[in-house]
């Protein structure tokens, strides 16, 4: 599965965390002095730091066939203690720093970068687990997700095509390790492409600025700054692609970066579960608010609630359902989960609603559990109202949820960061000109920030508690 690792290796630094590098030579002989550590163990948590022991010891799990468990670092003590007992890893990898980490039972596996060990074969298997990886937790508890690394090497194939991605390419990101857009996009990705990655700790602007890449990703809180920092956004003009994912990148973003790198952002659309799912091509059209075209080997199709296909006419909102190679082998010790989000017919219910055009561009609504709001029989997606609040000069942010309402089921609710001085009423006015009545905010409130998890996710749940 890895490429990267076929034929000889080179000297120059193929992997690049932090500040830390490593060959492919001495990431192979780092990663195979842990493979024999770890031999035949049920699973592998790894304390997901942006560092390069992070990687070694995914490597070293790959390669030794033992299923990768990434653990947030930054996870409060619960979430981090439900994962390790929820996984049942019975080891924690972790770099010098962390050597008394606590562990919640598991034993520490400390990673030294510098060890060389003869590496072993990678698994011929390909219907062997890679990862159970904990989903962001945007809607609930992580729910641990069985990825194969079938496919794992389907969805990264299908995006290296998609995206022309070569090994000449330098992919640039500050992203989290535990996550698919960090980790097996971005971390993965160049080791099953064969190119170099280059991580920079965490996601500035100056930081993507000085990196000379030729790859960026990013999730939409990312590209928000560096859209807001001209210097650094024109830094970004010699790139070949610039990628936004895990949510939605908002339009104004979106254009201001086309302004000032002379190129379009591509988008794509994913989850833990169903891996890398549509994308705009790197040699197709770049529509602000599309994500693009299913990648190659994925089928997707709208459903409407009552059963019923939804037509591809650019208007009509169905949930989208996914198929094909990249789906996961389902939730770990969690049947439920799995009745719920399968078809009898075998596709995966996403919960994310979305509209498709004739010309099969899909424009991701949100999810149907906090973006769909139903108020007095209308169906009103979250994100158009959250747009016409984005176009308000003074507005920075915006996130709207459906409020229980006993009268009209639920309204809509707007939270507001302002960037400048306005007030609810204003905004109220301000989009009465641009939405109809039943779209309109029955509240604004103004806050000075939006509650985001790792992923730059807003976290509507946390907002509905405050209606
Ligand atoms: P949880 O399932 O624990 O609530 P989560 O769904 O945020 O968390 P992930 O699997 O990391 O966990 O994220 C997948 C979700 O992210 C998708 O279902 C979708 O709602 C959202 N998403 C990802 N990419 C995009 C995108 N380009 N535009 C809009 N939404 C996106
Ligand atoms: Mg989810």
């Amino acid at each position: 599965m890895l490429k990267a690792f076929d034929g000889a290796g080179d000297s120059a630094e193929a992997v690049v965390v932090d500040g830390a590098g490593l060959s492919r030579e001495r990431l192979l002989g780092a990663a195979g002095a842990v493979a024999g550590r770890i031999a035949g163990a049920s699973a592998l948590a790894v304390l997901a730091r942006p560092t390069v022991e992070t990687v070694v010891a995914t490597v070293a799990g790959l390669l030794a066939g033992v299923p990768v468990v990434p653990v947030p670092p930054d996870a409060g003590p619960g979430e981090r203690a439900h994962i390790l007992r929820d996984s049942g890893a019975p080891l924690l990898a972790v770099s010098a720093a962390d050597r008394d980490a606590e562990a919640y039972g598991a034993q520490l596996l400390t990673v030294d970068p510098s060890e060389r060990g003869q590496a072993p074969a990678e698994p011929s298997d390909d219907s062997g687990t890679a990862f159970v990886l904990y989903t962001s937790g945007t809607t609930g508890a992580p729910k641990g997700v069985v990825l194969s690394r079938r496919a794992i090497a389907a969805g990264l194939d299908g995006l290296a095509e998609a995206w022309a991605w070569t090994p000449e390419d330098t992919l640039v990101h500050g992203l989290p390790l535990f996550h698919v857009h960090g980790l097996i996009l971005g971390v993965l990705g160049p080791l099953r492409v064969g190119g170099r990655l280059l991580h920079t700790g965490r996601p500035t602007p100056q930081g993507y600025a000085a990196a000379g890449g030729s790859l960026y990703f990013g999730v939409p809180t990312v590209w928000s700054r560096i859209a807001a920092d001209e210097p650094a956004a024109k830094a970004l003009a010699s790139a070949r692609l610039l990628v936004s994912g895990s949510a939605p990148l908002p339009v104004p973003v979106f254009q201001r970066l086309r302004e000032l790198t002379g190129q379009a952002p591509i988008e794509r659309y994913g989850m833990t579960e169903t891996l890398i799912t549509l994308s705009t091509r790197a040699d197709g059209e770049r529509r602000p608010g599309s994500v693009g075209l299913p990648l190659p080997g994925v089928r997707t199709r709208l459903v409407a609630e009552n059963g019923e296909t939804v037509p591809h006419d650019a208007e009509s909102l169905g949930e989208l359902q996914v198929s094909g190679p990249t789906l996961s082998d389902g939730y770990l010790g969690r049947p439920d989960a799995d009745t719920g989000t399968r078809t009898a017919d075998g596709w995966f219910r996403t919960g994310d609603i979305a509209v498709v055009g004739p010309d099969g561009f899909h424009r991701i609504v949100g999810r149907a559990s906090v973006d769909l709001i139903k108020s007095g029989g209308f169906r009103i997606g979250a994100g158009e109202v959250e747009a016409a609040l984005r176009d308000h000069p003074a507005v920075l942010d915006a996130a709207v949820v459906g409020a229980p309402d006993t009268d009209l089921g639920q309204v809509v609710v707007a939270f507001v960061v302002p960037r400048g001085p306005v007030t609810g009423e204003q905004l109220t006015a301000f989009v009465a000109e641009r939405l109809s009545v039943h779209k309109r905010p029955r509240r604004v409130v103004l806050v000075p920030e939006l509650p985001r998890n790792a992923m730059g996710k807003v976290l509507k749940q946390l907002l509905l508690q405050q209606c």
